[in-house]
């Protein structure tokens, strides 16, 4: 499914550069799915509003219903983490993406595309999140 959404994007005024590996995660929350999480660095004239619109049109032909309980299982999710313009902030949306420096199943696919973009916020680069990361969940695999 994310390589379907992924070849949707592509027909979109979107040029794919690069594609992560797709990695399998537990949930986080109630769900009892497993999921496959990917990054993928794209390349677009739209403004990040008109992108996250198509990216919301993408989740509904993939079948995700938006309303209900926040974590309910779902079918497909695309966020932006990520923009070459820095910060955006408005109602609907925020980039860098609130949660993604406390997120292992996104910044490990990240990392492997994109190991150099800095956060604007941290200035951390995303292979240094993703190597802080890792660091806490291996403190907390050994904590008692
Ligand atoms: P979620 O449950 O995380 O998929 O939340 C989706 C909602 O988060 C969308 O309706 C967006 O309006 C909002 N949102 C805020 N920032 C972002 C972002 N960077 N990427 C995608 N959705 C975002």
């Amino acid at each position: 499914m994310v390589r379907a959404a992924l070849a949707d994007l592509a027909v979109h005024p979107i040029r794919l550069v690069a594609v992560s590996p797709l990695i399998r995660s537990r949930p986080v929350g109630p769900s009892q799915r497993e999921y496959v999480n990917g990054a993928a660095v794209v390349e677009t004239r739209l403004d990040p509003p008109a992108l996250l619109e198509l990216l919301q049109d993408i989740e509904a032909r993939f079948g995700r219903k938006r309303q209900g309980q926040r974590w309910r299982a779902r079918t497909l999710d695309l966020d932006i983490v990520l923009w070459s313009g820095g910060c955006w902030s408005d109602a609907t949306l925020t980039i860098p993406h609130r949660e993604f420096r406390k997120r292992a199943f996104v910044l490990c696919p990240a990392a492997r595309i994109a190991r150099l973009w800095r956060d604007p916020v941290t200035g951390h680069s995303v292979g240094h999140l993703e190597y802080r990361i890792k660091r806490r969940v291996d403190r907390s695999a050994l904590a008692p």
